[in-house]
């Protein structure tokens, strides 16, 4: 049986971006994932605020390229200015396996990991599949998501997760395709809408809630949501296919690591609180992630490891916590119409580089900018 040097279970953002770097690092890498084809979601589209160059990706991948952003609660709108984009989930994934290197990284799909064994020193040596075959390595990755196998099993993420699930359909666009839309209040439904334009006069139209007493309902309220005259001027629905997903919404999570478990992503709630953007943070996270896995395995020593929530914790701490308040007022204010107009009001009193750090989750740079 091959001995890898980090077996990551779960092919998605975290453990192909992680996988990437680890790949090229000349690290003998393992991807399990449970699903048979790794291109293949149960959403297709993100908004993100993305430096691409920054991780390599090239600007194939996004899907529609956005310079406004409008807030609309039931009254009030606000636009603010800021290039972001829309990205196509596949192309992103698709250039991140591109940049895998298969002399170093293997990747098996259809493989469901179930459990993880130790050894008497409890050192985790193998994960185990639905089938009992085990995967052995010097190190494991939790990539899983919202699954969190791993991370959930050695207790750094509770059994029973909160999450904010939305629900999306692919439509007719009436509206101008470089300004997506936030949907906001208690007339959205009392939860969040989004509106993310593509090419083609398509966009996506979306509804995600932080409520667990309203998420079976979620594909009727989005239904509301089209029947409202704002909505219906910029989109059409012309299909019954929906698509969606979760997100964690944990309390702040600060510790990823498990002797030699390395956790990375939803499984440990890394997707930030306020806007629900997860690209940017996991991979943020998974570049920390690979270099404290390199310099453990250069170094043989799993103290390197603790780098990982370090660097971690002074990058994203503050700002995750602040994004935390942040998505806890709002939820207050959503479900009141006319609370949620007044703050939107409010906020058009601060500049648009000031709303855009706290949508894009950077409240950090404000300090920096001082
Ligand atoms: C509806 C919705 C809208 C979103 N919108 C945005 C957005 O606009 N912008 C943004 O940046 N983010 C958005 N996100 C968040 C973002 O998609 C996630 O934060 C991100 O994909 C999480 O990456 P991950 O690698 O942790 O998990 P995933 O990408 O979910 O990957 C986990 C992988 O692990 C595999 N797996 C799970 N369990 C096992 C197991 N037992 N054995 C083997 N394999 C397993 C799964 O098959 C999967 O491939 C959205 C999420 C949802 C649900």
């Amino acid at each position: 049986m091959d001995k890898f040097d980090v077996v990551i279970v779960g092919g998605g953002t975290a453990g192909l971006l992680l996988a990437r770097e680890l790949s090229k690092q000349k690290h003998k890498v393992l991807i399990l994932d449970r699903k048979k084809n790794l291109l293949e979601f149960s959403f297709n589209t993100l908004g993100s605020f993305l430096n691409l160059e920054q991780f390599g990706l090239s600007h194939n991948v996004v899907a529609q390229d956005i310079d406004t952003i409008v807030l609309h609660s039931k009254r009030v709108k606000r636009s603010i200015k800021s290039d972001l984009y829309i990205l196509d989930k596949k192309q992103v994934h698709v250039e991140i396996l591109e940049g895998i290197d298969n002399n170093y990284a293997t990747i098996k799909t259809g493989i469901n990991i179930k459990e993880i064994q130790t050894d008497v020193k409890g050192n985790f040596i193998a994960v185990v599949d639905q089938k009992n075959e085990k995967y052995t390595g010097k190190l494991f990755v939790d990539a899983s998501g919202t699954n969190g196998i791993l991370s959930k099993k050695v207790g750094l993420i509770p059994k029973k997760t909160q999450l904010a699930t939305g629900v999306e359909y692919n439509v007719r666009y009436l509206g101008n395709h470089s300004k997506m839309y936030l949907l906001i209040g208690k007339v959205y439904q009392g939860g969040y809408g989004w509106i993310f334009p593509l090419k083609n006069q398509r966009a996506i139209i979306g509804f995600g809630t932080f409520d667990e007493k309203i998420v079976k309902d979620l594909k009727n309220r989005l239904h509301k949501i089209l029947e409202l005259p704002q909505i219906k001027k910029l989109v059409l629905k012309d299909n019954d296919k929906v698509e969606g997903g979760s997100i964690p919404i944990t309390p702040v999570l600060e510790k990823f690591i498990c002797n030699n478990l390395v956790c990375v992503g939803d499984c440990v709630s890394q997707v930030n609180p306020i806007v629900g953007e997860g690209y940017k943070f996991i991979f943020e996270a998974a570049i920390m992630a690979s270099k404290a896995i390199d310099s453990a395995l250069k170094n043989d020593n799993l103290d390197f490891l603790k780098n990982y929530e370090t660097d971690w914790k002074n990058r994203f701490l503050a700002n995750y916590q602040r994004s935390k308040r942040a998505q806890e007022r709002f939820f207050k204010y959503s479900q009141n119409s006319l609370l949620m107009d007044y703050v939107l009001l409010i906020s058009k009193l601060y500049p648009d580089a000031r709303a855009i750090r706290s949508l894009s989750g950077e409240y950090g740079l404000e300090t920096h900018n001082k």
